[in-house]
């Protein structure tokens, strides 16, 4: 059950928490000055209009005034500010210049003692953050749906405020949505009144983790801290797909300490969300593209609960410290995926991740193959590569193989438990790991190069080569197969998800009538499995395998998925009339998808909006 509190009780301005620690950081993505004044807590109130695409209410910012002088510097994007109340008058609206990547600063001077601002506002129909669906593009299609997405700097096309990983603030809101639809957020504590709904996050939490969905859900719990939440047409296979989540939970409780966060639900998003998966606290968003029937895409929901420990609890100070986010979180995948599922599974996940990783950096200047990355001048995008994902955690699978498993998880669970609520950045990490690690063993430590990982590009040489048995099965099938074997013949008899994704990457040139022959005998073309899906699609277009053309197009209109569309369309850019077809199926598809698939795609197809 979820927790419900009597309805109104959260509204008394909430009491602000115990003051964070001032940290002097630096962050090139944000105008605020969280030094000279600093937001504790915010209190959101607004109103969906789903007819217009836009949220209006207000927001009040619960402030520590640490130098008394100076004024209060929110970041926006794109929003209406109507009217500003400080100490029950208004004061005047002060928006900076914009900024390409950052949007406007908001300036508000502060009366002596005042610690509390109320900014009436609306959002504007693009605001980046939020994407508003059609009925049609849901899966039940009959109801809208409104998703937000923060993470990296677009929480402040929604809400004015500190839009920096460095500020932890608790949040509480009232969210009001058309009758008939269930709004939720990333909050531990949740009421519903009809279509009002109140939520509070009573630990402090970066900006990008304040999320608010929207749309005709249902949930089914499927343990006492943790449900599903869906769309009524998605809400069994979803139920079915994470039946593991709660031991899932317990496998990370045992390895990296307690859950911090009270509730774990999974929030099924309709397939126009950008990303796999996004950590929202005690609400994880997660793509439909991973309900695959046979549990095979779970790995997603092992790493969105990673970052419950990496990421939530201990989070990077800025966007150049994204590895410290993703890196510790997918070797915490990994090790979680190993504990519920074996060796072999994680074996082959890990195998799969460094393979892609060097197609990657292949393709990447040296200055971005850098895990402390300089972003500067940047959008924080640009850094989310597979480098801060993969290279992060080969460097701390590094680590593990120097120093040994169990004062590798020692090291881990004091990482989180001393710095818990907590951002920091990567220099934080390296004293860090020179006290717990380095300095106690310079034995050890002289085998491992931790500058070399950190500020250079490449992978350095001592990397962890990864291998796994159940590949080498399927290494000898390709063989078998280019060999002169007939597809039909093949023993692909039990094989998983991970074990299809090494036999399509391990395919050297292929003729269309080789594929055709393979799509008869395995029917990948109507695969319902959204990651051997993208792989065929994706060597269908290299190997001019016209027969998959109707697929790709309803794929391509369908799903939002970033990390599908990008590899599609640059494979379509390299076929013969391909710069053609991309562009008719990117205009149609277009507004489908995310601000943040868009910008992505917009660059790589060259293509100019009407109206940018
Ligand atoms: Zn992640």
């Amino acid at each position: 059950m979820l927790s419900i509190l009597p309805f109104g009780l959260l509204w008394a301005c909430a009491a602000p928490p115990p003051p964070a620690a001032p940290m002097p950081v630096h962050d090139v993505h944000s105008f605020a000055r969280p030094d000279q004044v600093r937001v504790q807590h915010l209190d959101l109130d607004l109103t969906l209009d789903f007819d217009a695409h836009v949220a209006r209410g207000r927001v009040t910012l619960m402030l520590e005034r640490i130098d008394p002088d100076a004024p209060l510097v929110l970041d926006t994007d794109g929003l209406q500010i109507d009217c500003i109340e400080v100490d029950n008058a208004s004061v005047p609206v002060l928006l900076g210049e914009e900024d390409p990547h950052l949007g406007r600063a908001l300036t508000i001077h502060l009366p002596p003692g005042i610690d509390c601002v109320t900014i009436h506002y609306a959002t504007a129909p693009t605001a980046e953050a939020m994407q508003w669906l059609a009925p049609e593009q849901t899966n039940g299609g009959t109801r809208p749906f409104l998703f937000t997405q923060g993470q990296a700097i677009l929480t402040r096309s929604w809400i004015p405020l500190q839009d920096s990983p460095a500020v932890r603030c608790t949040w509480s809101a009232k969210i009001t949505a058309p009758a008939g639809l269930v709004p939720v957020m990333s909050a531990d504590v949740r009421s519903w009144d009809g279509p009002v709904g109140c939520f509070q996050m009573t630990k402090p939490v970066p900006s990008y983790l304040i999320a608010l969905a929207c749309g005709d859900l249902t949930s089914r719990d499927i343990s006492p801290r943790c449900a599903i939440w869906a769309e009524p047409a998605t809400i069994d296979r979803a139920a079915a797909e994470f039946a593991d989540t709660e031991s899932m939970i317990a496998a990370c409780e045992e390895l990296f300490g307690p859950y911090r966060w009270g509730r774990y639900d999974v929030l099924v998003l309709p397939p126009s969300f950008p990303f796999g998966g996004m950590e929202n606290p005690c609400l994880t968003f997660a793509t439909p593209t991973i309900l695959a029937g046979d549990k095979s895409l779970v790995a997603l929901i092992a790493h969105e609960l990673a970052h419950s420990w990496s990421g939530n609890l201990v989070t990077n100070a800025t966007w150049r410290d994204f590895w410290l986010n993703e890196g510790f979180t997918v070797y915490l995948e990994n090790r979680i995926m190993e504990h519920v599922y074996g060796k072999d599974r994680s074996a082959m996940e890990i195998v799969l991740g460094v393979q892609g990783l060097r197609e990657e950096l292949a393709t990447l200047p040296d200055a971005d193959q850098r895990l402390h990355i300089d972003l500067a001048g940047r959008n924080p995008d640009d850094g989310m590569t597979q480098v801060p994902y993969e290279k992060g955690a080969a460097f701390l699978r590094r680590l593990e193989q120097v120093f040994g498993r169990a004062r590798m998880d020692a090291f881990l669970r004091a990482w989180f438990d001393q710095h818990a609520f907590r951002s920091l950045t990567t220099a934080d990490f390296l004293a860090f790991l020179d006290q717990e690690l380095l300095r106690g063993d310079p034995q050890r430590a002289a085998q491992i190069d931790v500058p070399r990982w950190v500020e250079a590009g490449g992978l350095p040489g001592d990397a962890p080569v990864p291998d796994s048995a159940l590949f080498a099965q399927v290494d000898a099938v390709v063989a078998a197969l280019q060999g002169g074997a007939a597809p039909a013949s093949l023993d692909t008899k039990g094989w998983v998800t991970q074990q299809w994704l090494r036999f399509l990457g391990e395919l050297k040139d292929p003729s269309p009538e080789q594929l055709a022959a393979l799509d008869q005998a395995f029917a990948f073309t109507r695969s319902g499995n959204s990651e051997i899906l993208a792989k065929w699609l994706e060597l269908a277009i290299d190997h001019g395998y016209r027969a998959v053309d109707r697929r790709l197009d309803l794929f391509l209109m369908t799903v939002g998925r970033r990390k599908f569309l990008t590899p599609l369309y640059q494979a379509l850019l390299r076929a013969e009339d391909g710069k053609a077809r991309a562009t008719a199926i990117y205009t149609k598809a277009r507004p489908r998808y995310h601000a943040v698939a868009q910008r992505t795609l917009d660059d790589l197809l060259g293509f100019h909006p009407a109206g940018k």
